[in-house]
């Protein structure tokens, strides 16, 4: 009997898989490959901290994968000649997969397409990863939705029901194997030592701990998600999202047992109805993606391409980058992003608005930043949100609504509880100081044992003559 490849990338889960259980459902032997083709992905092969989640992530697969009877078939190269040699090798004549959503991903996916329908071979693409499918949902007059609301509107009537398909339980093997390179092939750990191991303490890649901090999230969190996630220093919010990116948990599952944990628990039903939101903006972002696949590199707002991006000042984006502006908040977002791989939503803003705005460097090296230090990096995500706030995306923040790193600690961080544990040597200054220490006077500096400038940065901008460089930036985008 003919095997089926079953290309594993963008859902790297057995459960509610619908590539891998169609394939099984048919009772011919089944062989899943993952294929890391870095040169197709070009410019958006996985960053640093994304790469280092992925060997985990393929290490947990596997063993999920032996557990049914099956392996996880890694090769590394170029996607096209390793399907032609793995069809070859499998005696397969048919290959399945869950639909990429990417320029990049689509691209590859058409080309597969093309030519095993040219060469005899069935080839057969599934939806596994969004809500609703981009063609699935646009406005009255046929054209994409480019505003969040009325785009959600109408997708939570689409949605309805979602259900989601469990794990198979045995995955039929084929009678010899094709041969697998090493998981180490897909390139080296990631590149700053110092890296993996704070990383490794805060997260733990692959489907059940996926599956596991759903429920964790549905048990203790949600019900106060509409409030505390905006609160920086509270766990507060899923942190589903690494999981999200390549698929180890399915956002059908994530839909379906909120649903029914808000069923179940009606007090956590507004908690619950704001995190499903949350997801509806990860649709968006991503049908964004597909609509506007130029969305990485290029405004969608034209007129931005007249903007005075300033791009002279190198030690700006380090200091950004190090954390190390001399505005607290900026500085723990920072922090918390290179010593974990993730950054709290709200400091995201914060940290994003203060490059684009307040230092005037451009959102796509903020973004290309965050592709290299994000566990979650998402193409659509990242791009979308950053030129969300850079006031040059779909829906887009106004320009002008510049963010006050000083109010935004102030508010979303009242204690400075988030500051403390990322910027320690601020840890004994009082509350009303912990957001501005340059503004602390020089008794209570002392007493809380910080000399500016040598043990904390000095503010590196005039933050008033920042916000009026940024609006008179904006008049150009107006000519
Ligand atoms: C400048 C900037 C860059 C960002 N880059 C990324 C990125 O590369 N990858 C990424 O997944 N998210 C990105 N986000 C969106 C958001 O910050 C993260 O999705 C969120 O912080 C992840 O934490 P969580 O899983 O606890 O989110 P929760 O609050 O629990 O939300 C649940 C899920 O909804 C989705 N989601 C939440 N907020 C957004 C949003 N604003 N846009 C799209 N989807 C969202 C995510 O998949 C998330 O896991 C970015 C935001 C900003 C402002």
């Amino acid at each position: 009997m003919s095997s089926i490849l079953v290309l594993m990338a963008g859902a790297l889960r057995l459960d509610d898989n619908p590539a891998l259980l169609a394939a099984c459902k048919t009772g011919r032997p089944v062989v899943p490959v993952f294929i890391h083709d870095n040169e197709s992905a070009g410019a958006w092969a996985p960053g640093g901290a994304r790469r280092w989640w992925l060997l985990q992530s393929l290490a947990k697969l596997g063993w999920e994968l032996e557990q049914r009877g099956s392996r996880l078939v890694i090769r590394h190269g170029n996607t096209s000649d390793i399907i032609g040699a793995l069809l070859g090798e499998s005696a397969a004549d048919a290959i399945y997969m869950n639909r990429s959503y990417s320029p990049h991903g689509r691209a590859l996916q058409e080309t597969l397409h093309e030519t095993c329908t040219a060469a005899g071979v069935e080839c057969r693409r599934f939806s596994g990863n969004l809500l609703l499918e981009p063609e699935q949902i646009v406005t009255k007059t046929g054209k994409p939705y480019e505003v969040f609301s009325p785009f959600w509107r109408q997708a939570k009537e689409l949605i309805g029901e979602q259900y989601a398909y469990d794990a198979p339980s045995q995955i039929p093997a084929p009678s010899a194997w094709p041969a697998t390179d090493p998981l180490e092939s897909l390139g080296p750990e990631p590149k700053p030592s110092c890296w993996a191991d704070p990383i490794s303490e805060a997260w733990q890649p692959g489907e059940a701990a996926a599956l596991e901090r759903l429920e964790h999230f549905l048990d203790e969190i949600a019900a106060g998600y509409a409030g505390a996630r905006d609160v920086p220093g509270v766990d507060g919010t899923s942190r589903l999202s690494p999981y999200l990116v390549d698929g180890e948990i399915s956002v059908r599952r994530i839909w379906a047992q909120s649903m029914a944990a808000a069923e179940a628990n009606p007090a956590a039903s507004n908690g619950i109805h704001a995190f499903l939101r949350e997801l509806g903006w990860r649709d968006f972002s991503t049908h964004l993606l597909f609509h506007f696949p130029e969305m990485p590199k290029r405004p969608l707002k034209v007129n931005f391409n007249r903007f005075p991006w300033q791009d002279g000042q190198g030690e700006h984006l380090a200091a950004w980058q190090k954390g190390q502006t001399g505005f607290p908040i900026v500085d723990a977002g920072m922090r918390q992003l290179w010593q974990t791989g993730w950054m709290h939503n709200r400091v995201r803003m914060i940290v994003a608005s203060f490059l684009v705005k307040d230092l005037l460097w451009h959102w796509r090296d903020g973004a290309s930043w965050f592709w290299d230090t994000l566990v979650d990096a998402d193409l659509a995500n990242n791009s979308a949100s950053w030129q969300w706030v850079a006031g040059c995306g779909a829906d887009a923040a106004p320009y002008f609504r510049i963010f006050n790193p000083i109010l935004q600690g102030e508010k979303f961080d009242k204690r400075g509880e988030y500051v403390r544990e990322f910027v320690p040597e601020l840890a004994a200054l009082p509350d009303a100081y912990i957001h501005k220490p340059f503004e602390a006077p020089r008794e209570v500096l002392e007493g809380a044992g910080i000399a500016l400038g040598q043990d904390y940065p000095h503010p590196i901008i005039d933050r008033k003559a920042s916000r009026e460089r940024a609006l008179a930036a904006l008049a150009h985008t107006k000519v």
